[in-house]
């Protein structure tokens, strides 16, 4: 492995700088990268097909003898036609290449070629434009096709790589344990890499995917046993006490199963010696908040401190609000603190957190960040916390004395995922809302009916009600910032001129953000209109209309989340879904959210409809990307991975032994190592 990291790719044959820096924006540093960098695809040369056996207008590969070579064409000034003629002794077919005078040099007349490209023709007639194509003679196998950077050919990587492949051959490496090997009938590594770049037949490739796979999942769910081993530390900070009646007396009404259910998970975690790594996962108003709520009451009551987080300031103001309301009563002293309070303000705060003159505090994720030292910290909550990443989840468990770590979600996850995705957590699933809850009556419209749906919301407004228009927005797009500006100007000016209409986007200063969402609590802006930056938690019951343009543009679950941000208080609330585009895929989607409310049914529909991507996607949960595993596809592998790596962390649980070294490595180079320092 060694010798692998150290060859870096420049001494490789051929690789001088100018590759070397495409290499390295392919992320490719070394041999070993190299070996890691998997085709994409194959074509596969192994089984050619006839002339007219061929399906049209789909790659194919065919074999041909090249019988004619036409002059070059001049067709046009820039535009030179090179054509060339082939036959499989039942049908002929023409070859074309523009202004490519490469590939036609290539071609000797009487020689036969295996020929892969996309097939276009009529009856009779059949053309293959600048197809890839090897001489028959050579030993046919797969080729791969990689995901290049300009500049950098199929041919440069498979040069590079058969090279990389033998200094492979002469390292003698194996990265997994051999009982692990045998025990779960998995090739070795050399041969694995051999083989997914250059497989001989779709078997080998067989035997190499199924090997790398397992490695690559194998890898995830070691790091993330091991995160989860690391977090459940012993603590100091168990409660004594955990009886909270008091609590439940005074809360206006009735929790629900789900809430009570995963209130008592959390206090039985808490009266354990090992502090506590729980995700509480609900859907959008299921009351969250209350959970938490107990559980620093809890706290309090013990003499401990507990800190709650918010991703953003609104959240936390809005935590603030709600928390004092409910708690102060009961005599938990509570504080809010911000980044973007005064220096002063924030010095003083810290220091009375730090003498203990605080039961709770509530604040961006900033406060732990920065230094913010607590007298007995016994929990951390954080909402939202799909914001977070599995690294920066194991250091807030490293904060000050082995605190108990409350995670709550608000995007409902489909079971299957959430195991894996949560591999470090402990979960309590809330999958029941407050009673009394209306359902939130869902229509999808398409532009032409904008009028109505205006009409629609200024009724609304009339009988005293807010509402949402949200606009997709790419994070920093210069264009949908501009967009949603225009808009709300024009809102402003034509529909709802006699309105107030407020805007909020993600470009805005958090005091600016503050400002606009709490004159829209107020009630002082009747219309908001807002990029996704409204998508998490934000609570103001008077709002019954929740309106999104372009609705194609947001992921299901995304919807639901936003859909969440109404229906909140005893108004009757509507959602509205605007959008023209006309795919079977957007169809499906819209009418999945027309028809269901459950957000972990939609979740599941999400996830058949787009695939995991929108789970996996980075920003929602900081997993490490996968290079040749799909997690949804290789759902067993993923099973039987974790069940392995319990096994060998049973029996070495820090990978000490030097036959988990490679495994060792790998956990690193996945969960990037170097960045997070996580397993340092
Ligand atoms: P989320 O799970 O989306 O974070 P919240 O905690 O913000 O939900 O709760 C949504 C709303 O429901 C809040 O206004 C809260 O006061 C209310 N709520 C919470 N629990 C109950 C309950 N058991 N019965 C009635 N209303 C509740
Ligand atoms: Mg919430």
């Amino acid at each position: 492995m060694e010798r692998l990291e150290q060859t870096t790719i420049q001494s490789l044959q051929g690789v001088g700088k100018k590759r070397a820096e495409l290499y390295a924006r392919l992320g490719i540093h070394t041999a070993y990268s190299l070996l890691r960098f998997y085709p994409r695809s194959y074509i596969d040369f192994t089984a050619p097909l006839g002339i007219m056996e061929a399906p049209l207008e789909q790659p194919a590969v065919i074999r041909a003898e090249v019988y004619k070579k036409q002059p070059e064409q001049r067709i046009r000034k820039g535009l030179t036609l090179y054509r060339v003629y082939a036959t499989d002794g039942v049908a002929n077919m023409t070859i074309t290449f523009f202004n490519n005078p490469y590939g036609y040099e290539q071609l000797a007349i009487g020689q036969t070629y295996l020929f892969y490209g996309k097939l276009t023709g009529n009856l009779t007639r059949r053309e293959m434009g600048a197809p890839i194509f090897i001489p028959d003679a050579e030993t046919p196998g797969m080729q791969p096709v990689y995901h290049l950077t300009e500049g950098l050919t199929s041919k440069m990587v498979m040069t590079n790589m058969r090279e990389a492949l033998s200094i492979l051959q002469t390292a003698a490496v194996e990265t997994l344990p051999a009982d692990l090997l045998k025990e779960y009938g998995l090739c070795s590594f050399e041969y694995a890499l051999q083989n997914i770049h250059f497989p001989q037949d779709a078997y080998t490739l067989s035997v190499a995917k199924k090997r790398l796979i397992f490695e690559e999942l194998l890898t995830l769910q070691t790091g993330l046993l091991l995160l989860r081993q690391r977090n459940r530390k012993e603590t100091r900070m168990r409660l004594r006490d955990p009886e909270i009646s008091e609590f439940y007396a005074a809360l206006p009404f009735a929790l629900t199963g789900a809430q009570r259910r995963a209130i008592d998970d959390c206090l039985q975690d808490m009266q354990k010696n090992t502090s506590m790594n729980r995700l509480i996962q609900g859907d959008v108003g299921s009351g969250k908040t209350m959970v938490a709520a107990a559980c620093c009451y809890a706290c309090s009551k013990n003499r401990l401190q507990a800190a709650m987080m918010a991703p953003t300031e609104i959240l936390a103001l809005q935590h603030y609000d709600s928390l004092t309301h409910l708690l102060e009563p009961l005599g938990v002293r509570t504080a809010l603190l911000t980044g973007s309070m005064p220096k002063s303000r924030k010095e003083k705060c810290k220091a009375e957190i730090a003498a203990g003159e605080y039961d709770l505090v509530v604040g961006t994720h900033a406060i732990l960040q920065e230094t913010t030292v607590f007298q007995n910290l016994a929990l951390v909550v954080t909402d939202e916390q799909h914001r977070f990443g599995v690294a920066q989840r194991a250091r807030l468990a490293q904060k000050g004395d082995n605190p108990h770590v409350l995670v709550m979600s608000a995007t409902p996850i489909p079971r299957t995922l959430a195991l894996i995705m949560y591999g470090d957590l402990d979960v309590s699933v809330m999958d029941e809302l407050p009673q009394g809850r209306q359902k939130i009556e869902t229509a999808a419209m398409s532009t032409d009916q904008r009028a109505k749906a205006y009409r629609f919301i200024r009724r609304q407004l009339d009988a005293g009600r807010q509402a949402y228009i949200v606009c997709p927005m790419i994070e920093d797009s210069e264009t949908d910032l501009i967009s949603v500006t225009a808009y709300a100007e024009e809102l402003r000016k034509g529909e709802f001129a006699s309105y107030s209409v407020g805007l909020l986007h993600g470009r805005m200063k958090p005091e600016e953000k503050e400002a606009i969402m709490g004159q829209f609590k107020a009630g002082k802006i009747q219309l908001l209109v807002a990029t996704t930056v409204v998508e998490v938690g934000v609570d103001v019951p008077n709002a019954t209309v929740m309106m999104l343009e372009n609705a194609e543009r947001f992921g299901l679950s995304q919807m639901h989340q936003l859909r969440g941000r109404v229906g909140r208080g005893s108004y009757k609330s509507y959602c509205i879904l605007l959008s023209d585009h006309n795919s079977q895929e957007n169809l499906a989607r819209l009418q999945a959210m027309c028809q269901t409310s459950d957000g972990f049914k939609i979740a599941e529909e999400d996830l058949k409809l787009r695939g995991p991507g929108d789970f996996f996607g980075d920003r929602q949960h900081g997993l490490p990307k996968l290079k040749i595993a799909d997690m949804m596809e290789d759902l067993s592998v993923l099973r039987t991975t974790q069940q392995a790596a319990r096994a060998l962390l049973q029996k070495d649980p820090l990978l000490e032994m030097p036959a988990h070294k490679g495994l060792r490595r790998m956990v690193g180079e996945l969960f990037e190592e170097e960045k997070s320092g996580t397993f340092n």
